[in-house]
């Protein structure tokens, strides 16, 4: 692992324990049981953002755990990606009780920890999952059934991403045909992460120690 990568990975462990202790929205932090930070690949080039933990999330402390998260494991398996290989996020750390939508000011008071996350894991590709993720980073009211399967960059702090909206796996498990389309979308994302490759680097001038294999994951924890 690079110093740089260790350094960011170092920071992203701080900024979880920051939201383990968060209280900015009084109702979510007295009624949850977990915060539920975000897992995965902490120098990933893929990134997914859901909405907000449901009752397995919270009660796990992992994100995409219960159903959706079950069809999220199948569909990434399909492109040949598994957990590891990317971070999987939401826009709320914290359930919202009874499942209800999040609030604005629950979207407002937690966009930091989202907006620091990406800083810090450095994603080149990032798929939104459903309405509420795609209308935070794009920060346009269009909804996703009109910009689903279509990739665009986006500037997200000082960095320029490529953002890439797909259904929310919760919405297309009940609906055969929406659950088509995801697949269809999804299946676009190794060409998406190939064609936004960065230049190729001139090879690692060592390799790294065995024991820092599986060093960078997070949330495993
Ligand atoms: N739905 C989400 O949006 N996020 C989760 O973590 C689980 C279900």
């Amino acid at each position: 692992m690079s110093d740089d990568a260790a350094q960011r990975r170092e920071s992203l462990k701080a900024l979880l324990v920051q939201a383990r202790g968060c209280e900015r929205c009084p109702e979510l932090a007295a009624t949850r049981k977990t915060v539920v930070f975000g897992a995965g690949n902490a120098d990933a080039d893929l990134m997914f953002v859901g909405e907000a933990p449901g009752a397995s999330e919270d009660e796990q402390g992992v994100p995409f755990v219960g159903r959706a998260g079950k069809l999220l494991d199948t569909l990434l398996a399909e492109v040949s990606l598994e957990r590891g290989d990317v971070f999987i996020a939401n826009v709320l750390k914290c359930r919202p009780p009874g499942n209800r939508d999040p609030q604005q000011a629950e979207i407002d008071a937690c966009h930091e920890y989202l907006e620091r996350q990406v800083e810090l894991i450095q994603p080149r590709l990032i798929c939104t999952l459903g309405n509420f993720s795609t209308k935070l980073l794009r920060g346009d009211p269009t909804g996703i059934t009109r910009l689903h399967g279509r990739d665009e960059p986006i500037t997200l702090g000082a960095r320029e991403v490529r953002l890439y909206p797909l259904f929310h796996p919760a919405a297309a498990l009940y609906t055969p045909s929406m659950l088509a389309t995801l697949r269809e979308d999804f299946a676009r994302i190794p060409g998406l992460l190939a064609s936004h490759a960065p230049p190729s680097a001139p090879p690692e001038p060592a390799p790294a120690p065995a024991e820092d294999e599986g060093a960078n994951q997070l949330g495993l924890f």
